[in-house]
């Protein structure tokens, strides 16, 4: 099975809705941008290290931010290298977070958008694949900064800006807290997800952040399965959860024999709910495209029928416009079932 599941899990069609440019940094690229400041090769290896326990990857990303990132087209290499990457795996669309207050200090919101712009229509060139911007709430800056970017985004407006989320540390940052941001942002015409319910906060926030701030989708929102009836009302409203398999809290949290039976992203498909998975920041995580949807059926114990669902359900609650939307979603669907009755004829997973 392992042979045939590796083709497979390489090859079908496949969209990544939740990953961040600066976890998506190549660690030879780091490395390379990490010596003009002055960092060893060492101490990139140490950054990059995954134990059993991973104590997750915001330290690195702030490290990119203050120290290692030095021009606009650092931007663009970033991309452009993470999208040829992606693209060896079979992804044909990806959705990228990118924190513009992170890096004001070194360039402009404008000017790092249109270097990781130009990322993204070389690679598209190049590769085939294609890419949306969703510039990223830094929710342990101020909610002022997030209402600074949302004026960023307004007044710099460009087909491929497609949304806005908020990322890094949810604890006590809840995302009510940057409610103007979110309401400009809406105003604006661009649409809207969050990541919240990770790090084992308080279900509230994924409500919150559907209710009072009508975010399209929520990334991770694994604590939604803790409060049923919320549970419920994301499954009825169709709403999509961009989960990470390799997300490091629960590698953290659940005891190493239990972490793939308990964790949320094995029951939240039985309560109704819509998921996607996705690669968050790749390098870091150490997983690749392929290796992340191999982790839904070797860990979490999904078939051939979940993953097409899984699938289905990433292109629907993409960002792409109509009609490109409809059509992959056509697409990929003859194309999964084509490669699956390849490698599966059985039409099982084994
Ligand atoms: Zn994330």
């Amino acid at each position: 099975m392992s042979d045939a599941l590796e083709t497979f899990c390489h090859a079908m069609p496949k969209v990544d809705l939740h990953v961040h440019l600066l976890g998506a940094v190549r660690q030879a690229t780091f490395a390379e941008m990490a010596a003009r400041c002055g960092m060893t090769a060492a101490e990139t290896e140490a950054l990059y290290a995954r134990d059993a326990k991973p104590k997750g990857v915001l330290h690195v990303l702030r490290t990119l931010e203050q120290r290692v990132l030095r021009q606009s087209g650092d931007l663009h290499r970033i991309a452009y290298e993470h999208l040829q990457d992606a693209a060896a795996h079979g992804v044909r669309h990806s959705e990228i977070f990118w924190n513009p207050t992170g890096t004001e200090h070194i360039f402009p919101y404008a000017k790092g958008a249109d270097a990781i712009l130009a990322g993204f229509a070389d690679a598209a060139t190049d590769f085939g694949v294609s890419a949306l911007l969703i510039p990223s709430i830094d929710r342990e800056a101020t909610p002022e900064d997030a209402t600074q970017l949302a004026e960023w985004m307004l007044a710099h407006r460009r087909d491929p800006i497609i949304g806005m989320g908020i990322d890094y540390r949810e604890t006590d940052r809840p995302p009510e807290l940057f409610w103007k941001a979110w309401r400009l942002a809406k105003q604006g015409g661009f649409r809207l997800t969050a990541h919240a319910g990770e790090f084992g906060c308080h279900p509230r926030n994924v409500e919150t952040a559907l209710d009072l701030l009508e975010v399209d989708r929520i990334d991770h929102g694994y604590t939604v399965l803790e409060d049923p009836a919320l549970a419920a009302r994301c499954a009825e409203r169709g709403v999509l959860f961009t989960v990470v398999p390799t997300n490091s809290y629960y590698l953290r949290t659940l005891p190493p024999e239990r972490w793939a039976e308990d964790h949320p992203i094995r029951r939240m498909p039985a309560a109704g709910l819509l998921i996607h998975p996705n690669t968050d920041d790749p390098p870091l995580h150490q997983v690749t495209p392929t290796r992340c949807w191999r982790m839904m059926v070797e860990d979490f114990g999904f078939g051939l029928a979940d993953l097409r669902g899984f699938m289905l359900n990433g292109v629907r609650g993409s960002f792409l416009p109509e009609p490109a939307r409809r059509h992959i979603e056509a697409a990929f669907a003859e194309e999964f079932d084509a490669l699956a009755a390849e490698c599966f004829p059985q039409g099982v997973l084994s």
